[in-house]
């Protein structure tokens, strides 16, 4: 039996962090693993009074499922009316929207920003539409949220309702270090793939920026100049300079789909990429969802919306003028996105990348380990790309 979160496997730790926000003797700290960077609680033994509440309420030990929630989840192509959310957000822009929704309220939003250099990510509070704005987006780093939950604890003492964004294990963790269910509390979580390392997002900016010969002051993970299904990353930097690149050449882009390369051991094994969900809504990417006339701006973005509770699809209704979409079924969701229910896998070389990021440049780090797809998948994948063409879904 564990006495502390210390004794836990480290691969089975998803790095929510709640174990640190629980812990009343201040006996947790986060400290980067020296290969990967990604961040694993270490424990003061001389503070640690072994209460065991760390162990009871990590969400990989002790599992979280939300009991009232639908047993089948409501689901809808949905985007925002205001182009300019589509196109600053990742789908169709749905987060914004419930985010102005709930400030409009007179709530709060707790969601990810990048850190003010690029080269990480943490959760943080919006009480106005222009602090939204910084959450928007996703940002494919695991972000840090050391401190979260306890304040997420005070905002449902003061605000309603609060908005609480994240990967499904962080919206796992929130329930468990809450223990609780609070009305005034509404939840959305995202397909998720998995989530990289702040080490490779560091050395990714760091690329960029001597690259680029500046610091870098803003950057996109998916920009949707060319269009939603044809999206790149872009950055900006301190002498004006701007970069972008279509995803099969942004190096970032590459060594997450080409072998998940700098990506956290528990995704391998992610035990919330599972149905029915925990948080009240599901928001993802509606891939692979065939044009209708209901949709002619379908390449600005539309999210997959599942509205997995009654407090979920309340909140979703009470969206009204400011989105539109029309019902679709869980099938539709999983012909596009696996991942809803499907982990990844990764490369087998991926530690010896980890590695390589200590002597070399990230961008030849992921062109010498990145997988390469054999023949039998390039004829597959090229006959695909040809049949999206000539049925106009391309
Ligand atoms: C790591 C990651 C993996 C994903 N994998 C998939 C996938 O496999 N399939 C799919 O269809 N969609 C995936 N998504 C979700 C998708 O990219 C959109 O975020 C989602 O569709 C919502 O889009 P939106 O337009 O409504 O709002 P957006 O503005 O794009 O949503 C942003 C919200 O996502 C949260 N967020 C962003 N980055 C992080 C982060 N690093 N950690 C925690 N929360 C974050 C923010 O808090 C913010 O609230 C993933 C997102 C992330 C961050
Ligand atoms: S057992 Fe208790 S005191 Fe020790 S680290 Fe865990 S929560 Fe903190
Ligand atoms: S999964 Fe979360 S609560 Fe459990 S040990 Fe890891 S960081 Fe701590
Ligand atoms: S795949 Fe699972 S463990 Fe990994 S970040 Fe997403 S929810 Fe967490």
């Amino acid at each position: 039996m564990a006495r502390n979160v210390a004794d836990f496997a480290r691969k089975d730790c998803n790095g929510c962090e709640v174990c640190g926000d629980i812990c009343p003797a201040g006996a947790v700290s986060f400290v980067p693993d020296e290969l990967t960077g990604f961040m694993y609680p270490a424990v003061d033994a001389g503070k640690c009074t072994a209460c065991g509440l760390c162990v009871r309420h990590c969400p990989q030990n002790s599992p979280v499922r939300r009991e009232n929630v639908f047993p089948e989840a409501e689901v809808w192509a949905m985007w925002s009316n205001d182009d300019g959310t589509r196109l600053l957000c990742t789908s169709g822009g749905i987060f914004r929207e419930l985010g102005r929704k709930a400030v409009s309220l007179g709530g709060a939003v707790v969601a990810c920003s990048y850190t003010e250099d690029f080269r990480g990510a943490y959760h943080t509070i919006a009480l106005t539409e222009d602090e939204l704005v910084p959450l928007c987006g996703s940002k494919y780093v695991q972000s840090s949220t050391e401190g979260i939950y306890r304040r997420v604890r005070g905002l449902l003492g003061e605000y309603t309702p609060v908005l609480f964004v994240g990967t499904p294990c962080q919206v796992a963790g929130l329930y468990s270090f809450l223990g609780d269910d609070p009305d005034n509390l509404i939840t959305a979580d995202f397909i998720c793939n998995s989530i990289n390392s702040p080490k490779s997002q560091a050395k990714y900016i760091e690329y960029l920026e001597d690259e680029y010969g500046a610091r870098c002051v803003f950057s996109r993970a998916k920009d949707k100049r060319h269009g939603w299904n044809n999206f790149g990353s872009s950055a900006k930097f301190a002498n004006g300079k701007e970069y972008y690149a279509p995803r099969n050449e942004d190096a970032r882009v590459v060594a997450y789909h080409s072998g998940h390369l700098f990506i956290r051991d528990s995704c391998l094994g992610c035990q919330y990429k599972t149905l029915p969900r925990n948080a009240d809504i599901t928001l993802a990417d509606f891939w692979g969802i065939e044009p209708d006339e209901r949709n002619p701006k379908l390449e600005l973005g539309t999210s997959a919306v599942m509205a997995n509770s009654k407090k979920g699809a309340d909140f979703l209704a009470a969206l009204g003028e400011s989105v539109s979409g029309y019902r679709k079924t869980l099938a539709d969701v999983l012909r596009g996105n696996g991942n809803l229910t499907h982990n990844v896998t990764r490369s087998n070389r991926s530690m010896e990348a980890f590695r390589a990021l200590d002597t070399m440049r990230f961008d030849r780090v992921v062109d010498r380990y990145r997988t390469r797809p054999g023949l039998l998948q390039r004829v597959k994948s090229r006959i695909r790309r040809v049949i999206k063409r000539l049925t106009g879904r391309g």
